[in-house]
């Protein structure tokens, strides 16, 4: 089910009266293709849970639409939506077993839609399978990793075939090996039943990972959407280049003269049809090529090895993102003796921002 978002607004009285409102979400205004999976991601507290809850109704919009498909949904109850909801705490009823707590939201449905005990059965045991914790169904939920239970959250809220899934940091209870495999599971989950699925998360990394798009937001506005390998190749401001990619990007004061980019008084890269002036430089980690002749001279503080990569960590003046890493291939590793390091930058992850507005300046090379 498409997803379409229309001028969607939301604000919240400030909870210090003598501050203006809260635009938790400022004029969402974009379509969620069917069939796969958005990572909708920015810092806490940028407007993610509110987007969703707009989406599944448990919040009301102050003005906008919500559409799903071609149906306009923005005064229907969430329960008339068909989502299905997974939170961060898993939220399933201590006292119920699993098989319970996944026939639950089964048992709730009235009228012509009220389904018979074997029926009801079967749809648990399918979306247990789904999820693969078709042998704990008799199990209670105090009795579960909390891996488990996550997945039987999500099996609860498949049960009922939601048109749309929507997660709001589902793994940030998990430890680190779980979380990993989790997300994974969610992906295979959302390949196999093909359900369009919204996934919240901080952690770039994550939503990059698994999601066909990604949605990056700050302040509830939104900053880009696009392919997570788009969005981190092409960022249309600093903020973006900023919050996508580890190590983070590297950040300068740079100026444009006669097309050509200084930092410092080096001039260290083309950049045909940037305007003249000063501006704000990003250079991705990879963007650094070793290079004896190389014009970006810096100060080399150590070399840390990772086995694959070696990060080459340095200073430099105009660096305003603390020291500089620069991730090299381990074979051509400086042996961290010599005082300066001199390197070659790679155009295309090398990115340029205006001084004022922070956006993207499109150059050639
Ligand atoms: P996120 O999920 O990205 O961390 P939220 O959507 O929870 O962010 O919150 C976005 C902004 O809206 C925050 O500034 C938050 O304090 C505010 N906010 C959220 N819910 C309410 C509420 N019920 N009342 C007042 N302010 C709220
Ligand atoms: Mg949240």
């Amino acid at each position: 089910m498409k997803v379409v978002l229309k001028n969607l607004t939301k604000r919240f009285p400030n909870r210090n009266k003598k501050l203006p409102d809260v635009i938790a979400v400022n004029d969402f205004d974009f379509e969620i293709p069917d069939g796969k999976l958005i990572g909708l991601l920015g810092p806490s507290g940028c407007g993610k849970s509110t987007t969703l809850n707009l989406i599944s109704g448990l919040e009301k919009p102050t003005s906008g639409r919500v559409f799903f498909g071609d149906t306009d949904v923005t005064e229907l109850p969430p329960e008339n939506r068909g989502v299905g909801l997974v939170f961060q705490n898993y939220a399933l009823y201590p006292h119920l077993t699993v098989r319970q707590n996944i026939l639950f939201p089964l048992q709730n449905l009235r009228g012509d839609k009220k389904l018979s005990k074997e029926v009801m059965e079967e749809k648990a045991l399918e979306a247990a399978k789904l999820v693969q914790i078709d042998s704990l169904m008799e199990r209670k939920p105090s009795e579960l990793s909390g891996g488990q239970q996550q997945r039987v959250a999500i099996a609860r809220a498949l049960v009922k075939m939601p048109s749309v899934l929507l997660l709001d940091e589902p793994l940030s209870n998990l430890d680190a090996r779980l979380r990993l495999q989790t997300r994974e599971e969610i992906r295979r989950i959302q390949n196999e039943t093909g359900i369009t699925t919204i996934f919240v998360t901080h952690d770039q990394e994550e939503a990059m990972s698994i999601s066909d798009l990604i949605v990056v937001m700050k302040d509830g506005v939104l900053q880009q959407i696009g392919k997570p390998q788009d969005v981190y190749d092409m960022p249309e401001n600093l903020f973006v280049a900023k919050f996508l990619g580890t190590p983070a990007i590297n950040v300068f004061e740079g100026e444009v003269k006669n097309s050509r980019l200084y930092i410092g008084c080096e001039d260290v890269l083309a950049v045909t049809g940037a305007p003249d002036g000063e501006v704000w430089v990003g250079i991705r980690p990879e963007g650094f090529s070793l290079d004896e002749g190389g014009a970006f001279k810096a100060k080399l503080e150590r070399v840390e090895v990772m086995g694959r990569d070696t990060s080459v960590v340095s200073t430099h003046e105009g660096c305003v993102t603390g020291s500089i890493r620069s991730i090299v291939p381990s074979e051509e590793r400086p042996d961290g003796s010599e005082k300066t390091v001199s390197f070659s930058l790679k155009p295309f992850k090398t990115h340029l921002f205006s001084k004022d507005t922070e956006e993207r300046i499109p150059f050639s090379y």
